[in-house]
């Protein structure tokens, strides 16, 4: 028997898709990882495959609980559902290690002592001849008197994967096509462990843990952002380092702010739980990320939720190009969303807004229902919900330009003369009929006239349909009332 992730090896070829969000918890969901987890999720549904989770919560200082949970809310909350126990990368900390002492014992990586002062001389070295940073491989060969040496001095060490210049490295990447790299392009040999003393292995990193989680968890398909690019490469050699079948990879294009620089805290939202607080609905996010990178078919539209995506999916429409943030598009799509649900799936998503808005509720639903379908269609953030009701909801303050309205030439008088006429019962043909009669006896157009109503009602001369709010109004018998306080 071999050491302990040995025994992991993929020896037959994953007889599923199985793909992988590997989030570090080390900050709330961002949108970048959610458009990856979508992007993986789609492929997983459409391929009848699996959907799988790995916590990389190695980096112990910055990983948080708290943004583990916030990650794990925000996918649930998008409807990304996942297939297995989360895997949690530092609970597999004694077999990365073994995976770190095998390679050392068979002389594909080795400790290099060289200091923090040493590196950074040979940063600025070649900084000051014009070339990128890169480690020259000075301790690769190192004789064991040279390591005692160093050892005595107190030297701590790291450990360094060896990777050879002459290495070409070429996969099929299935969005980009072709892909080649040179193993003189990787920044010298690559350090798999933190800094510690020689005696043991200090924390493992991103790259080697990376390789032996997938294969662990047999991974059929790696799907992540193209700032990874460089990382497949050297994963690739560690994959054949270790003996074990590399998976298939798709770069997906990174997502870009207004500028077509990639998307970063600078501007501003980039959280998950950013968009759910500004109101965004989880369909209009899920389907916005949806499009951002990926073009669905023709005849489908750029309407969607994830599951009807998920029947599409495929990496040929997968764009290699960067995908820019459109905030345009997904307020449309978030307002589609909103315009699309039935009054009564709308207002229960209203009411805890409004309940926070300090609004009293009517205890009749069906009023509410009403209220509801009459301003979704102006929604595009769910809470505008909130300013729309406000006039409903509580007694409107009249605006300066409702005020101006009402003070107009004979809009008062016509406002009394309307209040005289008006019916006990709300009947919409009456009460048309009846601005008609106002409007001509008061000698006010019967715009003026509408305005003025508009102004008394709702205190704005700005609002949804006015018979159909004044209806509103009057069957909570609020109509009556609010046009005798205007013309106090
Ligand atoms: N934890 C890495 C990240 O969040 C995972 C990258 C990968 O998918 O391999 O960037």
């Amino acid at each position: 028997m071999g050491s302990g992730y040995i025994s992991l090896l993929n020896v037959e070829p994953p007889l599923t898709v199985r793909v992988r969000l590997a989030p570090s918890p080390t900050g709330p969901l961002h949108i970048g990882t959610a458009r990856t987890a979508v992007f993986n999720w789609l492929y997983a549904r459409r391929n009848k495959g699996r959907f799988l989770l790995r916590i990389e919560d190695t980096d112990k200082e910055r990983s948080k609980p708290e943004f583990t949970r916030n990650i794990l809310e925000g996918l649930r909350w998008l409807g990304i559902d996942w297939d297995e126990e989360p895997v949690v990368q530092s609970a597999r900390g004694a077999l990365h290690r073994q995976a770190i002492a095998d390679l050392l014992a068979s002389g594909k990586a080795y400790r290099c002592y060289c200091s923090e002062a040493e590196l950074e001389a040979m940063r600025n070295a070649r900084k000051a001849a014009g070339q990128p940073p890169r480690y020259d491989n000075r301790h690769r060969h190192l004789t064991a008197d040279q390591e005692a040496a160093f050892q005595r001095e107190g030297r701590e060490a790291v450990v360094r994967f060896a990777i050879d210049d002459s290495e070409e490295i070429h996969w099929h990447d299935l969005v980009r096509g072709p892909m080649a790299w040179s193993g003189r392009d990787l920044g010298g040999d690559m350090v798999i462990a933190r800094r510690c003393p020689a005696d043991s292995i200090g924390d493992p990193l991103y790259n080697l843990v990376v390789v032996l989680d997938d294969a662990f968890m047999d991974i059929s398909h790696v799907i992540r952002g193209e700032d990874h690019i460089a990382n497949t490469a050297k994963q690739l050699l560690l994959y054949r380092a270790l003996g074990l079948k590399a998976p298939s990879f798709a770069h997906t294009p990174l997502i870009l702010n207004r500028d077509g620089r990639k998307l970063s805290k600078r501007d501003g939202v980039t959280s998950i739980s950013d968009f759910q607080a500004m109101g965004y609905t989880a369909e209009a996010i899920g389907n916005y990320m949806g499009l951002l990178g990926w073009s669905p078919p023709q005849g489908m539209g750029e309407r969607f939720t994830l599951v009807e995506a998920s029947r599409h999916f495929d990496f040929d429409r997968v764009n290699r190009a960067g995908a820019r943030f459109d905030w345009d598009k997904l307020n449309w799509i978030n307002g589609q969303v909103l315009h699309g649900q039935s009054s009564t799936a709308l207002r229960a998503q209203l009411e805890p807004l409004w309940r926070q808005a300090g609004f009293t509720l009517a205890a009749d639903p069906a009023w509410l229902d009403r209220l509801t379908g009459l301003i979704s269609p102006s929604l595009t953030l769910l809470k505008d919900g909130v300013d729309q009701a406000r006039p409903f909801l509580t007694t409107p303050e009249p605006d300066q330009a409702a005020r101006d309205h009402l003070a107009s030439e004979g809009c008062r008088a016509a406002l009394r003369l309307l209040l005289e006429g008006l019916p006990d019962r709300f009947d919409d043909a009456a009460v048309r009929a009846l601005l008609g009669q106002v409007a001509k006896a008061a000698g006010v157009s019967r715009g003026v006239l509408m305005k003025g109503v508009r102004a008394a009602l709702l205190g704005s001369l700005q609002g949804p349909d006015l018979m159909a709010s004044w209806a509103l109004l009057s069957q909570r018998g609020e109509d009556r009332g609010r046009l005798l306080g205007a013309i106090d």
